[in-house]
């Protein structure tokens, strides 16, 4: 793992841009982003995501090729980046825990979004930003099923169901403000 701007994720973006739309062309299906957290502990990276997001916001990074197929998501992983909040170890519907998303984490993986998202000439909207439980109840194992991934479904203070939409929303504001 090593940490890195979000210009040097711009970098790595575009040198992956071509192996990226190449997987994802195979697949008759857009580049994609995932959205993730790892029911881990702040400070805890796992090599399934390509980008981790840690307690303060910081970026790191498992490869140093976004094209790179990794395990993070059911039968969406060819042509598609994982990005994951290093978070919510112990977490329930009911109860947080001791380890939730914290703002600047929530602010980061909207930035990590907009930056991919402008790398790769991707939209940012439902169809090629989501998150693990949106994707996951698209594939019969999410929230509106059985429960069994349900990541970034809610978030601190936001409404079940809402949390792809919050992090999309704010990622579309950094795009259109040109903040990263
Ligand atoms: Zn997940």
């Amino acid at each position: 793992m090593y940490k890195v701007t979000l210009e040097e994720l711009k970098q790595l973006a575009l040198k992956a841009k071509n192996d990226l739309w190449a997987l994802a062309r195979a697949n008759d299906r857009d580049v994609k982003v995932y959205l993730h957290w790892s029911a881990g502990h702040y400070g805890q990276f796992f090599s399934d995501y390509h980008i981790n997001i840690d307690k303060d916001g910081s970026v790191y990074m498992s490869t140093n090729d976004l094209a790179t197929v990794l395990a993070h998501t059911w039968r969406r992983n060819s042509g598609a980046i994982g990005v994951s909040l290093a978070a919510c170890y112990d977490a329930t519907t009911q109860n947080w825990g001791p380890e939730p998303p914290t703002v600047a984490q929530i602010e980061a993986m909207a930035q990590v979004v907009c930056v991919l998202a402008n790398a790769l000439d991707l939209t940012i909207d439902y169809d090629r930003v989501m998150t693990h439980a949106e994707a996951a109840n698209e594939d019969g194992y999410g929230p509106q099923q059985t429960w069994e991934r349900w990541d970034l479904w809610i978030l601190p203070g936001v409404s079940l169901g809402e949390g792809g939409n919050i992090i999309r929303g704010k990622a579309n504001w950094y795009r259109q403000n040109g903040v990263t």
